[in-house]
């Protein structure tokens, strides 16, 4: 684990996080500026500095279906809710952990900024 790594230390509760829920291999938890009322990080418990490190499928597998369970436990998964993955520089990337965001509550727009 990247000794630096803020969400590598989150997964490893060396850092606080407000948790929503836990997987095998992956974790959620708020994120600490919402962008919407429902503002989730979903991220694999091991180190991938973005989506294009990942070795495979399973990696993602494991972080939808957390996500998907999040969705579902926080209630919104009838209204609908949107998960991204910004991925580089030119994507939004700013933590350079894997993750997605679980975005609900209100009605998204379309395209993204
Ligand atoms: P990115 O811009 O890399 O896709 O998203 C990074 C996200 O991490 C941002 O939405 C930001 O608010 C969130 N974030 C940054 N630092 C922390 C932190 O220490 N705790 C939590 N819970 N979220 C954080
Ligand atoms: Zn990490």
């Amino acid at each position: 684990m990247p000794e630096n790594c803020l969400f590598c230390r989150i997964a490893n509760k060396q850092l606080p996080a407000k948790l929503v829920a836990e997987s095998d291999h992956a974790l959620a938890f708020h994120d600490i500026a919402p962008q919407a009322p429902v503002h989730v990080l979903v991220i694999p418990k091991a180190h991938y500095a973005s989506l294009a490190e990942t070795p495979d499928g399973a990696v993602m597998a494991a972080v939808s279906e957390l996500a998907k369970r999040v969705a579902r436990e926080l209630g919104v998964e009838e209204a609908g809710y949107r998960v991204v993955v910004n991925t580089g520089d030119d994507g939004g990337q700013t933590v350079h952990h894997l993750h997605a965001h679980v975005l609900a509550g209100r009605r998204m727009t379309w395209p993204p900024g």
